[in-house]
């Protein structure tokens, strides 16, 4: 244990995993609100006597109000007062970009000044006048601190408050204005949602074919595997916490409990998507009131109340709460923002990675359930440990059920002092973890540990996986779990067998998701791979790591084909992944030949390997002058202009990009992966592939008697024009590559 880890009201860190503990520190928290807010502590009381007669809005108030005093508890028992001070005093700084957007961005200077007279303004020498009367230079939040000052007494500074407004209008209404303040929140008003264009795409015609692709100024360099997506920082959590106009005052509070027609049947997006809300019904609106008055812990609380798995939600990964939001016209809140950056802030704090996961076992805003419940004696055995079975082996500790997990994958162990499980599986003892950097590694360098299913597998590194380590030490460290890695249920495992070990029950959490076969000739050839086989063998194998020798190969031009998500992370994770093989092939092939000479190293080399081999060298040497350019020229490299010279990747969808299911039901992660990489996509039916002689896939096109699935597009022109697009578009490809054969594409699907 830490030296400088000490709880206060008389607990030792032991009692934070144990259930008498719990009881204690639940007791201790009782007494603390007892003495600052009686008559709280007797609605709590009351509350916990008759959970069923606290309900709609008297619950929701409950827990607003338990959530601010429960985080003065915990900053007492943990000794943090001052940082959890300094948190909140870091949301008070930011408050005046809130209330100056709302109160004099969008209802005043907008309004004032049209777009046209906004054009018209001269920024520059509006700066200049205003940063005199800063007294420094122009940053939102200046702006906002003085503008909110001034308001204060308008007519003394009606002159400034012209000023402030012209700049205002200007920054909100024209492009430039919006460019130079992209960064900021201030003068990002909401936008309208027209449903049809969710994505800004723009039209690229490659051999009399419309392709879409994201607009030059849309699109993020991305070199290699680190995380590219870092989400909000504090002040664009506060902007939605503050846009968020907390309907649960209302009842009406969507995001949570779904958006519904009068008949009270749920409400349909533009697709038909139904708009039922987030499945947990996590207190949305609750949180963002809390985490809007500047309490971060306390809206960590409420999040965790109903959805204590929160480290792999949010951010990047579910967005059912947003699509429901109560702005259908407009941006909704982002939610799932508002949500990863209260957890990370959390785990930021001394103890942060503590405090998130006492919460998880104790939450006096729950009623029904503030400590885990007695034991039942009752064992389960949980099948798989993807976010199903993680989520429900908590919630069977949490009501007393001892629970035994298996998954086929090997889990790597961690160690011991922090996980709690020595190598041999006996329960160790293990330490307060105080900085959560501890816990963290490079998503790039990152070894798979095996835990968490497709979320570890699957999920690209959009996601910052660390938050599977959280998700799995929440669990590990209860002394009422114990997980085996490499046991197959239905082999290692049976039905018989289980019962026979004495568990009363069975849970199947081995996930329901197949890989889509796409019925079509030669589907199977060479070169042809399952998206998610791909995407599984480039996480497992740990191929993009420099150090790994995992054999992956992947030539471009690349073409999926499909419009889900799965789609877009085998495009996005291609187009990263291919520089770095190429780049990988090159060194070693050079080492290898500086060791034994170059003609024993290609002795043993097919045709088509000394074709796919000088491809790969040849582009690698690419990169690296692209490198060394950059390098000289102070900038990113931009591989992403080599990528499409050699092809890229396309998405053949068979529909229109509006009818995918990614757009429909997620067009936040077609819009962000494609700043990435910048895939192309193009609607056609691809449903017979062509082999080269040496069988491996070179091109593909519509197969004339085509069975139903594509019977839509080929009614519509375009599709009936796309019948040859693949073999042009390779051509295309082709003819752009310097060296290239004709023995391509290798497409997935
Ligand atoms: C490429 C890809 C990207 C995705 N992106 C997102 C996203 O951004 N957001 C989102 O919400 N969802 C996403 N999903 C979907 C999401 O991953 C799944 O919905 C989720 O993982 C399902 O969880 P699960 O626990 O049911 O199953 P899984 O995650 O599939 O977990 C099942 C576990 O069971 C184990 N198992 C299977 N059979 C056995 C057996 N016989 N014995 C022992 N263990 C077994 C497996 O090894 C696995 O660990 C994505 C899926 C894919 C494929
Ligand atoms: S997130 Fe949207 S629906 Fe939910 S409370 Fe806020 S404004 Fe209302």
């Amino acid at each position: 244990m830490s030296e400088s880890f000490s709880l206060a009201f008389d607990l030792r860190f032991e009692d934070l995993y144990r259930r008498d503990g719990l009881v204690r520190l639940d007791g201790c928290f009782v007494e603390f609100l007892k003495r600052r807010n009686a008559d709280l502590h007797n609605r709590l009381m009351a509350g916990r006597a008759a959970p069923e007669g606290v309900a709609g809005k008297d619950y929701s108030d409950l827990i607003v109000e338990l959530a601010v005093e429960l985080e003065d508890f915990i900053a007492a028992l943990f000794g943090i007062a001052r940082d959890v001070e300094a948190l909140r005093t870091r949301h008070d700084a930011l408050a005046p970009l809130y209330a100056v957007k709302r109160l004099f961005v969008q209802r005043r200077a907008a309004k004032k000044y049209s777009p046209e007279q906004a054009a018209a303004f001269d920024w520059q020498a509006l700066a200049a006048q205003l940063e005199t009367l800063i007294g420094g230079a122009l940053t939102e939040l200046r702006f906002a601190q003085r503008v909110e000052a001034w308001m204060k007494a308008e007519a003394e500074h009606a002159a400034a408050l012209d000023l402030a407004a012209q700049y205002a209008a200007w920054a909100t209404h024209t492009p430039q204005g919006q460019h130079r303040h992209r960064d900021g929140v201030l003068f990002k008003l909401p936008r309208k949602i027209d449903p049809h264009r969710l994505v800004p795409v723009e039209t690229e015609v490659v051999d009399g074919i419309a392709m879409l692709k994201l607009p030059a100024s849309h699109r993020r360099a991305r070199d290699g595997f680190a995380l590219t997506d870092q989400g909000t920082d504090l002040a664009g959590a506060l902007d939605h916490a503050n846009y968020c106009i907390w309907c649960h005052n209302q009842g009406k509070d969507s995001c949570a409990k779904g958006l519904r027609e009068k008949s009270g049947e749920f409400k349909k997006s533009a697709f038909g998507v139904v708009l039922a809300g987030c499945p947990l019904e996590e207190k949305i609106s609750e949180m963002n009131l809390v985490e809007a008055g500047g309490h971060t812990v306390g809206a960590l609380a409420v999040v965790v109340l109903d959805n204590p798995m929160c480290a792999a939600t949010g951010h990047r990964i579910c967005n059912d709460c947003m699509k429901a939001c109560i702005y259908q016209k407009q941006e909704p809140v982002d939610i799932p923002q508002v949500e990863t950056r209260v957890l990370k802030e959390v785990l930021a704090l001394p103890w942060g990675f503590e405090i998130y996961g006492l919460l998880t076992r104790w939450n006096p805003l729950d009623l029904r359930r503030p400590v885990p419940k007695p034991s039942t004696g009752r064992k389960v055995l949980v099948v798989g440990l993807g976010p199903a079975g993680f989520t429900l082996a908590h919630h069977l500790i949490n009501d007393g059920q001892t629970v035994v997990a298996v998954d086929g994958l090997k889990i790597e162990p961690l160690e011991p002092g922090v996980s709690g499980v020595a190598v041999s599986g006996a329960r160790s003892p293990f330490r307060p973890i105080r900085d959560i950097a501890e816990l963290r590694e490079p998503l790039d360098a990152r070894v798979m540990a095996g835990f968490g299913g497709v979320a570890e597998y699957g999920i690209t590194v959009r996601w910052d996986k660390n938050f599977l380590k959280l998700i799995r030490l929440l669990l590990e460290r209860r002394g009422e779990f114990a997980m085996f890695g490499g046991v197959r249920f239905g082999g290692t495992l049976t039905i018989d067998g289980a019962f026979a070990l004495g568990f009363d029950h069975i849970a199947f959490c081995a996930g329901a998701g197949r890989p889509t076969i796409v019925a079509m000739k030669n589907g199977l050839a060479a070169g042809v791979r399952q998206a998610s086989d791909f995407l599984m063998a480039l996480q497992l194998t740990g191929a993009a790591k420099t150090d790994s020798l995992a054999n992956l190969q992947v030539r471009l031009p690349v073409v999926i084909i499909g419009g889900g998500l799965t789609a877009i992370d085998t495009a996005t994770e291609a187009l990263a992944y291919y520089p770095l093989q190429v780049e990988k092939f090159l060194s070693r092939y050079e080492t290898l030949i500086a060791e034994r000479g170059e003609a024993a190293v290609r002795a043993d080399w097919s045709a088509q390997e000394v074709e796919a081999a000088s491809e790969f060298m040849q582009h690698a040497r690419e990169i690296r002058a692209e490198r060394a350019l950059a390098v000289r020229e102070g900038r990113k490299p931009q591989l992403a202009e080599l990528m499409r010279r050699w092809g890229g990747a396309t998405i053949v969808y068979r529909r229109r990009l509006i009818d995918s299911p990614s757009y429909t039901l997620n067009h936040e992660e077609v819009v962000a992966p494609a700043r990435c990489a910048s895939p192309r996509r193009t609607p056609m039916p691809p449903l017979r592939r062509a082999t080269s002689s040496c069988r491996r896939a070179r091109s593909w096109s519509r197969q004339a008697r085509n069975p139903t699935p594509c019977s839509r597009a080929r009614s519509r022109s375009t599709c009936a024009s796309t019948a040859s697009i693949s073999r042009q578009s390779m051509r295309t490809a082709a003819r752009s590559r310097r060296n290239a054969s004709p023995s391509r594409p290798p497409p997935m699907c």
